[in-house]
């Protein structure tokens, strides 16, 4: 038998070892071709996720931009371009939270238009129509500050909300949006109160607190819009508890 140290023996593990190198650096190579592969596919889907995650970040743009549209869209009389009722009620609610923390006066406009039921009679529906746009953009006009709202409320009747407002300023709105209906002069031959187009309004203060429901200052300034109607029309009436 050989020894472990003979030259012979020496030489057949030399072989063998040399196999075993010559097996190992083809699979190296094998792994270093892998690792390439893997680098260059990693690579590819960084690429397609940097674009993917563009397109995820303009989908949003896109849907907020939606959104927007949608939530104007929600809010916007499709008629007159004024604010709708739900803005009007949202509004109001809002409002009448914030002025109840701060006790400060809260008025409400409620107008409506003189003999308009005629008006369409006489002119056609579709002059009724134009002629409601008119004064809902003169409405809207006269509602100048920022938390100031124009909204049509009903078929030929606007709300004009006006937070942190006081009697003698309200009044002094409603005197505008009168002047400016006045000012724009639309014919109305069938009118019993004259030939112009006219508005009745009434007008509210309150100051807000928890114990009181927004219901309260809808309710006054239709009362006092009633008494401007029973009054003759034409007119402002600002509500008293004589009313
Ligand atoms: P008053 O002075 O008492 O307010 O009389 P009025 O004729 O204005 O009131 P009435 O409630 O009898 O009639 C309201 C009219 O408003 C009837 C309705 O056809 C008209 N109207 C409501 N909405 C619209 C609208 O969107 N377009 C048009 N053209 N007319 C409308
Ligand atoms: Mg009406
Ligand atoms: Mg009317």
């Amino acid at each position: 038998m050989e020894s472990e140290t003979s030259p012979e023996h020496l030489r057949q593990e030399l072989a063998q070892l040399r196999l075993e190198l010559e097996v190992l650096q083809r699979e190296k190579l094998d792994l270093e071709i892998m690792v390439e592969n893997i680098t260059e596919h990693a690579d590819a889907i960084e690429v397609e996720l940097r674009a993917r995650n563009q397109d995820v970040q303009e989908l949003n743009e896109r849907l907020a931009l939606a959104n927007k549209e949608l939530e104007q869209l929600a809010s916007v009389d499709g008629l007159t371009g004024i604010a709708n009722r739900r803005r009007f009620d949202m509004t109001l609610e809002r409002e009448w939270k914030r002025l109840s923390r701060d006790q400060k006066p809260f008025s409400l406009i409620l107008g409506d238009i003189d003999y308009f039921k005629r008006y369409n009679d006489t002119y056609g529906h579709q002059a009724g129509d134009e002629c409601l746009q008119k004064v809902c953009q003169a409405c809207h006009a006269c509602a100048k500050r920022a938390s100031d709202l124009a909204a049509r409320y009903g078929g030929e009747e606007i709300a004009i909300i006006l937070p942190d407002t006081d009697s003698i300023g309200a009044m002094y709105i409603a005197q505008d949006v009168r002047r400016q209906i006045r000012q724009l002069n639309i014919k109305h031959d069938a009118s019993p109160i004259g030939n112009l187009i006219s508005m009745s309004l009434g007008v509210a203060t309150i100051i807000p607190h928890n114990q009181l429901r927004p219901n309260v200052l809808i309710n006054q300034a239709d009362m006092a819009l009633y008494r401007a109607k029973q009054n003759g029309r034409n007119r402002i009436v600002l509500f008293h508890k004589s009313l």
